[in-house]
């Protein structure tokens, strides 16, 4: 048996040809040019028969196990939602097996799950039991692994943190939803909030940097930029975005109690103050035995978590 990792986002498809022991033999990266459910099969099943063959493992049957950048059902076998791609309820699992003859087992993780069992495994999890993650990118999203083993929740889609509701009738999320952390943390949002205090005149500073780049837009960067900068505006954009991040770390640790929460994603590990600021207010919104049990950590793998959890996984399927 042999290990096929996929890592599955909105524009990229990564694949990693793995022994059984885990020993890397291939990869390959590419990007997505049509995101249509068949195309992106199609091209997993040609990337995989080009492995196969260098490698000379035609004979070998196949787990597959592959991180999706989207909500999943319980079972691990249809995207029900992946906004990036586009897909609705589809039955990629299925597709892939009926595609891959040599595939014997294929099942699909959210790619946070994916990427916190990645770092549990081979990051800053290691030896631990009760883990959480939480992952600020575009998006703010999280994972669990409770009693060593990943936690998909009742339906699939737990530790969904950026979208408890910060402030009930505040800003407007992705999700539909209003008020959600993700809304007053994540990185599309806190680019969006630096587009209208720019377009507003309230910061001078942004509205300077939003001139100086043109048609290029706002970003986390400028408001941190800001901050370093002591522009009032930029600053209280930052204390929120901490406060809020804060405030849903403090749902985990309350409820969870985990010996350990990984902090990753791109706005966080390039914000190490906003991460700082997120682990405050989590200890002030958290009762004392909690919070003195958990210990902070960032991300040692970054963007290879999803991909290492995803090889990293295959364990659990075959062993089901
Ligand atoms: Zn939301």
């Amino acid at each position: 048996m042999m290990i096929v990792g996929v890592d599955l986002g909105g524009t990229q498809l990564r694949v990693r040809m793995c022994r059984a022991d885990k020993t890397l033999l291939a990869e390959r990266k590419t990007l997505l040019e049509d995101r249509s459910p068949d195309a992106v099969v199609a091209l997993l099943a040609e990337l995989v028969a080009e492995m196969q063959e260098e490698n000379n493992l035609q004979k070998f049957s196949l787990t597959v196990s592959c991180a999706v950048a989207g909500m999943l059902d319980k079972t691990g076998r249809i995207v029900r939602n992946a906004p990036n791609l586009k897909w609705r309820e589809e039955p990629f699992a299925d597709n892939i097996q009926s595609t891959i003859e040599e595939a014997q087992h294929v099942v699909l993780w959210n790619d946070l799950d994916a990427a916190t069992w990645g770092e549990y495994k081979s990051g800053e999890g290691q030896g631990l039991s009760e883990v959480a993650a939480v992952f600020v990118g575009s998006g703010v999203g999280g994972g669990l692994v409770l009693g060593g083993r990943p936690f998909r929740g009742g339906s699939g889609v737990s530790a969904e943190v950026g979208h408890l509701k910060y402030r009930p009738e505040g800003r407007s999320c992705g999700c539909g939803a209003r008020g959600c952390v993700e809304a007053y943390a994540g990185g599309h949002s806190l680019a969006r909030i630096a587009e209208e205090v720019a377009a507003n005149g309230s910061s001078p500073f942004l509205q300077e940097r939003a001139s100086n780049k043109g048609e290029q837009p706002l970003s986390a960067a400028d408001i941190a930029a800001g901050v370093e900068a002591n522009d009032p505006v930029c600053k209280e954009i930052f204390e929120q975005a901490g406060d809020a991040l804060g405030w849903a770390l403090s749902h985990l640790l309350t409820i969870i109690n985990p010996e350990s929460i990984i902090l990753g994603g791109g706005v966080l590990l390039n914000w190490p103050a906003l991460a700082e600021l997120a682990k405050e207010r989590a200890l002030h919104y958290t009762s004392t035995p909690a919070g003195e049990a958990v210990s902070f950590v960032t991300s040692q793998l970054g963007n290879e978590a999803g991909m290492v959890g995803a090889v990293e996984l295959a364990d659990t399927i075959t062993q089901k």
